[in-house]
């Protein structure tokens, strides 16, 4: 029976049989997806025997898309998407002069994506060049369809920029440009209904998962009306819709104003010792600075589109993990969400049986998860987890790792569903 996921009230209904479409992907796709879905449906099975399973339909996009009928990313594809809410998808080729900026920007604009979810943690075994990675244990809330990544922009010299530099000029009164006839220019939106929506989910996340903190992290020094509205708004978020369960350093800001010091830390102390959700906000330098000098203060972080690029990339990068950092671009609202690999194409070593599976296969992990099917999550995680400890990987990180053994793409499958 064809059955799939849909949504009632903002509650998932997951049957236990749901079609979930996939995109292979392009360059290392096709061995980094076939990896990831043998080891999903076994631990599937061994989560479940016969009472779950998932019915995987392929659907196109990228080279393989565009080989067979000259296009990057089919109107079956995104209807797919949109009629079975979850999707999972390998690294695509970016077409260059074709129309399309990149065909991930495309999927989350047209199915409004507005989360780019990117948990990051450390796994024993794996080498990082961090002393403490274990301390490393945070969750990004990266808003994913404003700020300067909306991809308003236009070049030096075209008409438009030159357009655009006499409104601001002669209408808005602008005469802060540097040099205007060479000056390309980009406009940065960023909304209150855009913001609220993204650290909204932040929130509900930490609530649920029971974590300490989510951090606003933002540049609201500088840019005072988006980077700045984005921390405002979210403060004031949390005051209104939250106001039983969170402590926010706005408030801790104003008892201090009004009675001090001390009063301020009592009753952020208070709100420790009762379990509330605390909410406060870094600068983003600020914040980059002390995820390597004291990351254990932070747990869930909101963020803003390209802060949110270089943060995740960063942190990433302090587990030793870029190659296996998953990530998902999600609705809450409408229940879409696609979960995909971090990395690219990986042309260099694509068909030579060398790729590293594991960033698809965590992002399969946050998938489950997504679905409710937390013991398939557990199992593979566990399973990895033992194989990295043993210094098994494949060469991307054994090759770092003390007495490290590189197994191919098709040994480390094998060694996960030994260890499922
Ligand atoms: P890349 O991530 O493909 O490769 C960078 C380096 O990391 C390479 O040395 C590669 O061998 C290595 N690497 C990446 N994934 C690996 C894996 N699973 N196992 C082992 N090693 C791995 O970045 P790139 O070379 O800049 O981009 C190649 C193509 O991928 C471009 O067309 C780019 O636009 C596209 N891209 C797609 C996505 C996506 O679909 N999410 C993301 C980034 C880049």
């Amino acid at each position: 029976m064809n059955q799939q996921v849909s949504i009632e009230n903002g509650q998932l209904i997951v049957p236990n049989h749901p079609t979930i479409p996939f995109i292979e992907g392009d360059g290392v796709g096709k061995e980094i997806w076939n990896a990831a879905r043998t080891i999903f449906d076994k631990a599937i099975e061994k989560a479940y025997q016969d009472k779950r399973s998932i019915k995987w339909q392929e659907v196109l996009a990228g080279e393989k898309s565009f080989n067979l009928n000259g296009e990057w990313l089919p109107k079956e594809t995104m209807n797919a998407f949109k009629q079975y809410l979850i999707g999972i998808k390998g690294p695509l080729t970016t077409p260059v002069g074709d129309g399309i900026r990149s065909l991930n920007v495309a999927l989350r604009q047209e199915l409004d994506l507005y989360v780019c979810l990117r948990p990051v943690r450390w796994f024993k075994g794996v080498e990082s060049p961090i002393k403490h990675p274990e301390k490393v244990s945070m969750t990004i809330f990266r808003e994913n369809t404003e700020d300067i990544y909306a991809g308003i922009e236009w070049l030096q010299g075209t008409q438009e920029a030159e357009k655009f530099y006499q409104f601001l000029s002669q209408q808005m009164g602008v005469s802060k440009v540097r040099f205007p006839k060479t000056s390309s220019f980009g406009v940065k939106p960023v909304s209150i209904e855009g913001s609220e929506r993204l650290i909204r989910a932040a929130i509900k996340y930490a609530l649920h998962h029971k974590l300490p903190s989510v951090t606003l992290v933002h540049k609201g020094n500088i840019m005072k009306f988006t980077e700045g509205g984005f921390k405002q708004w979210g403060y004031a978020l949390a005051e209104k819709e939250f106001a039983d369960v969170v402590f926010t350093m706005n408030q801790y800001a104003k008892i201090q104003k009004t009675a001090g010091t001390s009063a301020a830390e009592q009753a952020l102390k208070n709100a420790q010792s009762s379990s509330k959700l605390i909410i406060k906000d870094v600068i983003c330098d600020a914040f980059l600075q002390n995820t390597l000098l004291k990351p254990e203060d932070y747990s869930v972080v909101a963020t803003l589109n390209l802060n949110g690029d270089y943060v995740s990339d960063q942190l990433a990068a302090m587990v030793g993990g870029i190659g296996i950092a998953p990530g998902a671009n999600i609705n809450y609202l409408t229940g879409h969400a696609i979960f995909e690999a971090t990395h690219g194409t990986a042309p260099d070593i694509a068909g030579k049986n060398q790729a590293n599976p594991s960033s698809l296969l965590l992002s399969g992990v946050m998938m489950f998860d997504y679905l409710g099917w937390y013991e398939v999550g557990q199992l593979i995680t566990h399973a990895m987890q033992s194989l990295f400890q043993e210094g098994k990987a494949t060469t991307d990180l054994a090759r770092f790792m003390k007495n490290g053994q590189s197994l191919s793409t098709t040994e480390f499958t094998q060694a996960v569903i030994d260890n499922l």
